[in-house]
């Protein structure tokens, strides 16, 4: 055995011994970290981005590749979080939006795009009647909870530990104290019978029930069809709206995750990807809910801003769905992607290392685990910290993920891209095999539940 002493502190230690490499061979972004500091607390504007000793500051971006300021390039996984499934050199995305930005920006009124975009969208997503756009994500969630209050009456949202719906609509176990002040239910992820109790008990104030169908920052766990089949059946028998915040996964093939389990919620949001790599957010359903904003009915509700029909989002947008990510192609990207999935967790069962690579298609996430994970609480502070040192490990490589252990593929990956993450996987496996193994058996004490003890076949299928 290599180890000597605690098993997490060699962890620890590999953790630091990776990072002095990644120091040294980053000068210049560590110049531009510390340069940062000066004006962004800690150098940072966005908190995803952080991570110790500095993240590194790209300088450019090409089909599926990123290059640094020190001038490594990276096969890029981290793909934007998912909102970089174009990659960062669409021909036609570039081009749809220097055609709108010739024809002149901020033009105060309905534009050319906006409604046959909007269409397109209608058609790969029918439970979306009637939408309306919006600038994040965010925004779009705020938007279908406050209109789910405004319809129904009620006060209440149910949400699930680990959802992510937002950086203000954010549920890690132990919470945040900087979300939204909504009255807050909060209930186990994939445990349909926790939540048909929760949402009877407060039927008659509970306005809406918004769920990830892929619990995403929570560690990408796919929730399976029971999950979603309960949550429709009761919301439905009580009048409360069933919300499936698809902003990740509406790209999980040609018509999202509602498609391929067959669930109509009543509300939808999207974002991420669907602005072409510019800002967007989206919210839309039942026409008896969206048709209150109707400006011809009278009383009808006022849904600003000044950006929602921004014009090289539209087009970048509509060009997007209808003539790079079309639904033939989606499909296809599902598939592809989902293979390297399946070949990373064939990877690490072959040399029996207990990783597991939970999602589904293009979103995977990299866990210590050696069993199924279900729900956010599976996801421990240890298994995070494997994340990291896969991240550091993979940055010297010359493969880019997130730094949680996150992988997002993108339209423009190769074979060669899809090869070398399986080759620095294999490596890593390769060097930290033994240190992980005994983490793992630390990691089991950690669970609150180690329910199924099966090993997990390469073959297993993620509740599609
Ligand atoms: C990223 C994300 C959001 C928030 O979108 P922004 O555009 O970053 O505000 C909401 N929900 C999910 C599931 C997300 O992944």
């Amino acid at each position: 055995m290599r180890l000597n002493g605690n098993v997490v502190d060699e962890l620890n230690r590999s953790i630091d011994q990776l990072r002095r490499e990644f120091a040294q061979r980053n000068p210049l972004s560590e110049r531009a970290a510390l340069d940062a500091r000066r004006v962004l607390p800690g150098g940072n504007t966005r908190s995803v981005l952080f991570y110790e000793p500095f993240p590194l500051t790209i300088l450019s971006g090409k089909g599926a590749d990123i290059t640094d300021l020190d001038g490594h390039s990276y096969a890029d996984f981290v793909g934007e979080f998912s909102a970089g499934l174009y990659g960062h050199s669409d021909a036609v995305i570039r081009k749809a939006i220097i055609d709108a930005l010739d024809d002149g920006t901020v033009l105060a009124g309905p534009n050319r795009y906006e409604a046959k975009f909007a269409e397109s969208l209608q058609s790969r997503f029918p439970s979306m009647e009637l939408l309306r756009f919006c600038n994040s994500g965010t925004e779009a969630n705020i938007l279908a909870l406050v209109t789910a209050q405004y319809f129904t009456r009620r006060r209440k949202i149910m949400v699930f530990e680990g959802a992510y719906h937002g950086g203000v609509l954010v549920f890690p176990i132990g919470g945040s104290p900087i979300n939204v002040p909504f009255d807050f239910i909060v209930a186990p992820y994939n445990d349909g019978d926790a939540a048909a109790k929760l949402i009877k008990e407060n039927q008659n104030d509970l306005a809406a029930v918004i769920v990830e169908p892929i619990l995403g920052a929570g560690g990408n766990l796919p929730g399976t069809t029971d999950f979603f089949s309960a949550l429709r059946r009761e919301t439905e028998a009580v009048g409360t709206l069933l919300i499936f915040d698809e902003v990740k996964t509406s790209r999980c093939g040609a018509a999202g995750m509602q498609g391929r389990i067959g669930i109509r919620p009543d509300l939808t949001t999207l974002g991420k990807y669907l602005g072409g790599g510019l800002p967007i957010g989206a919210f839309g359903g039942r026409t008896d809910i969206m048709d209150h904003y109707n400006p011809y009915k009278p009383d009808s509700l006022r849904h600003a801003g000044t950006f929602n029909n921004n014009v090289c989002t539209m087009a970048a947008g509509l060009a997007g769905l209808t003539k790079v990510f079309t639904p033939e192609r989606a499909d296809v990207f599902h598939e592809e992607s989902e293979r390297l999935r399946l070949e990373f967790q064939r990877i690490v069962d072959l040399s029996s290392v207990p990783l597991c690579f939970t999602g589904l298609g293009s979103l995977c996430t990299l866990h210590l685990a050696g069993t199924p994970l279900q729900e956010a609480a599976d996801v421990t502070p240890l298994s995070r910290r494997v994340g990291l040192l896969f991240h550091m490990y993979g940055l010297l490589n010359g493969v880019a993920v997130a730094g949680r252990g996150d992988f997002y593929q993108s339209l423009p990956m190769t074979a060669a891209h899809r090869q070398a993450a399986s080759a620095v996987l294999a490596a890593f496996v390769g060097e930290y095999g033994e240190l992980i193994s005994s983490l793992a058996e630390e990691n089991a004490r950690a669970l609150p539940r180690s329910a199924c003890l099966q090993r997990i076949s390469t073959n297993r299928q993620s509740n599609a």
